[in-house]
């Protein structure tokens, strides 16, 4: 079995050979944290956006979708405290000279703790079998007591300094914690200094009246700057929500995790507008059935968690990230927010103008309260294709490497394949092909041997191959091959189309 590392690798190579994901410019050696999706990772990619459009927006009366511009107002960033703290706490290491995330240091040195204590948890699981209470073992053993009080000791010291902005007794936490570079191993550290995410550019043609804008850095400010306009005229009630799909930027300082950390990604995203103080109770609605929508990809729950903030953004009463299982780890997949009504109040506030909602059954007028869901389209792909990825020993003694990715979201549902190259048989594939195009994402291929183009077709994530061969020539039946489990069944050419979409809802 390859180790984590090893595995992402492969996932890397394996997107970039079959076609997925190309670095951005790699003709001119790339661009650092940006990427292109190939002829399949586009399709696979719009497959999970349609996905969420449709279990968010078609399948809920209450949730209307907006497409707004990726420049906006630059006071729009002001408001929403962007430009004032939009920033990651960086620190240079000068031996290696990379640079990373003050806080992502202490808290992978907080993580660090927690494993051990979770070892000692397992550890004394093993011992005392059926009988072991851990809530008590956790509240008494002395290790994991001394290792908790040591988290606690960390996290009283970091997020007041954080608030503070006191970024010299960040400095001075991280050398008192040992905390080294993983690639120098040294502790030779610059100072920890305030980094703004935002990109921006000029807009206006002539110098003196061009003016600074920015490159969003979130899809949602979008949402609230229109939310009288969609309220009005789609005539929503609140509770409701607006939805949007779309590019973010984001000037990473650390960004060396595929398509995890990029500099220019998307987000799919939900604000939810509710009554003032019904807020909480939309934030555990939204936390379970954003998991549930995760779990109707087909990934099993072992693979998600929660992780409830304790430290909580300047706009936000409650907040979680739902996390997945990558190869490199827990890591945050979406984010859910209960934003108060900090968003809109500001909008009202730097516009001047009024934003309010009158609530006829309540007789009142309020600014309106909203809890987001947030989700990443391109970790949602990252998740799919890495949990997809298996390599695999054959009876025979052959391997295969197959993309196990979920029919409904593969790029490809159908190859279309003439078991040879002759014998009317590409003319009665090419016959079926301009059928089932119509109803299908097929591809149609000729080329090699049946068994190499099976095994293309693996590598992919087709689901399902139908094979044109000398019998189909006489009862009009072609074989359909399952990715899965590689079996083939023999079906009637007018039925392929029914079965493949059958097949797909199963
Ligand atoms: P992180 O803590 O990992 O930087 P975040 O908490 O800043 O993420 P949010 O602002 O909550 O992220 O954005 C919502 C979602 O957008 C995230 O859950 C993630 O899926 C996605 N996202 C955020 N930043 C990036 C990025 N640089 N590259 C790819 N996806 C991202």
């Amino acid at each position: 079995m390859a180790s984590n590392e090893e595995l992402f690798k492969k996932i890397i190579s394996h997107a970039k050979e079959y076609g997925f994901v190309f670095q951005s410019s790699e003709l001119y050696d790339g661009l650092s944290a940006v990427y292109d999706y190939g002829p399949f990772g586009v399709e696979l990619k719009n497959n999970i956006r349609e996905y969420w459009w449709k279990s968010m927006v078609q399948y809920h009366e209450n949730i209307v979708g907006i497409d707004a511009a990726i420049f906006m107002h630059p006071t729009v960033w002001k408001a929403s405290g962007h430009v004032d703290a939009f920033n990651d706490p960086m620190i240079d290491n000068k031996d290696s000279k990379k640079r990373y995330r003050a806080d992502v240091l202490i808290e992978d040195h907080i993580q660090k703790i927690e494993d051990k204590i979770n070892k000692e948890v397992e550890k004394a699981k093993g011992r005392f079998g059926e009988t072991f209470d851990e809530k008590m073992f956790r509240e008494t053993n002395p290790r994991v007591k001394e290792n908790l009080d040591k988290i606690d000791a960390i996290k009283n010291r970091f997020y007041p300094a954080l608030d503070r902005n006191d970024l010299a007794d960040v400095k001075t936490l991280i050398e008192e914690l040992g905390i080294v570079c993983p690639i120098s191993g040294t502790r030779n550290w610059t100072e920890v200094r305030q980094f703004n995410l935002m990109f921006s550019t000029q807009m206006g043609s002539v110098n003196e009246d061009a003016n600074e804008i920015y490159l969003r850095p979130e899809t949602a400010q979008g949402i609230f700057v229109n939310f009288l306009n969609v309220q009005k005229t789609a005539r929503m009630k609140i509770p409701f929500g607006i939805a949007q799909t779309g590019k973010a930027f984001r000037n990473e300082i650390v960004a060396r995790q595929f398509l995890f950390r990029m500099r220019e990604f998307e987000q799919m995203e939900i604000q939810f507008f509710v009554r003032p103080g019904e807020e909480l109770k939309w934030y555990e609605y939204w936390k379970e059935e954003r998991l549930k929508w995760h779990l109707s990809l087909g990934m099993p729950s072992s693979k998600y968690r929660f992780h409830n903030h304790e430290k909580l953004a300047h706009y936000a009463n409650a907040a979680a990230d739902i996390e997945f299982e990558f190869p490199i780890g827990f890591k945050e997949i979406e984010g859910i927010h209960s934003r108060t009504d900090f968003d809109l109040s500001a909008h009202q506030k730097f516009s001047g103008k009024k934003i309010q909602y009158f609530d006829t059954e309540m007789n009142e007028g309020y600014v309106p309260y909203v809890v987001e869901t947030s989700i990443g389209l391109d970790r949602t792909f990252l998740a799919v294709l890495s949990h997809a990825y298996r390599e695999e020993k054959l009876e025979d003694g052959s391997e295969r490497v197959v993309l196990g990715i979920p029919a409904k979201l593969a790029p490809i549902k159908v190859a279309v394949l003439p078991l040879i190259k002759k014998d009317g048989l590409p003319e009665k594939a090419r016959e079926i092909m301009d059928k089932l195009m119509y109803d299908h994402r097929c591809f149609y291929e000729e080329k090699d041997t049946i068994g190499r183009r099976y095994r293309r077709m693996d590598a992919l994530g087709t689901p399902f191959c139908i094979t044109i061969d000398h019998q189909t020539l006489q009862d009009n039946t072609v074989t359909i091959r399952d990715r899965d489990t590689m079996l083939q069944e023999r079906i009637a050419v007018p039925e392929v189309s029914a079965v493949v979409t059958s097949k797909i809802a199963k």
